[in-house]
């Protein structure tokens, strides 16, 4: 099973550790060919409208968006949670890959609380997760058929619409890995 990892801009050699403690194969995508040879995508953290700039510069806008009509998981941390979101309600006109009926506010937490730690409670997991948001994306409002996994303080921050998943916090930057494993058992081996 080949993990890939978009590997534009941000974070992603963390989720790359992460799979790779997992005994996954990660494979860094950075031309839209390279996603024949993966199972999953993973869209991690960053600045998600260099991002989007950079993905649609490559053709990986289009590419993902076959991708995901072949069926196979996608999850987008942060900025790739922004990424995947139907609309931006604070930036209407950034590109975005639309493929979760979700609206996202990018800066709606503000600078004073820019970033913060908390521990979540999580659908289905035993033990509370340590998670790590910096300068994370709200949620404010997600379709009929978008699961919530998780919430803080009443808003979704891990969300699921069949095999895309979205986090607006970091579980790459913790040493935590059971939404990595999560990702793979649940939304990549069930395919
Ligand atoms: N606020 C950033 C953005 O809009 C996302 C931050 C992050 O990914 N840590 O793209």
């Amino acid at each position: 099973m080949n993990i890939g990892v978009l590997a534009v801009q941000g974070a992603f050699r963390e989720h790359k550790l992460a799979f790779e403690d997992l005994g996954s194969k990660v494979i860094e995508i950075r031309l839209p060919e390279e996603l024949d040879n993966i199972d999953a995508l993973v869209i991690p953290g960053g600045e998600s409208s260099t991002m989007a700039k950079l993905m649609k510069n490559y053709g990986l806008d289009i590419a993902i968006n076959e991708f995901k009509a072949s069926e196979r998981a996608i999850w987008g941390t942060c900025a790739g949670a922004i990424a995947i979101a139907s609309e931006i309600n604070d930036f209407p006109e950034q590109p975005r890959l639309s493929l979760m009926d979700m609206t996202v506010d990018r800066n709606s937490y503000g600078r004073q609380i820019a970033s913060f730690e908390v521990d979540l409670e999580i659908e289905s997991f035993e033990e509370g997760f340590h998670a790590i948001f910096i300068r994370a994306p709200r949620i404010l409002k997600i379709g009929d058929r978008v699961k919530v996994l998780a919430t803080y303080k009443n808003d979704p921050v891990m969300v699921l619409e069949n095999k895309i998943l979205a986090t607006v916090f970091h579980p790459e930057l913790t040493q935590d890995r059971r939404i990595h494993k999560y990702f793979i058992e649940k939304l990549v081996k069930n395919s």
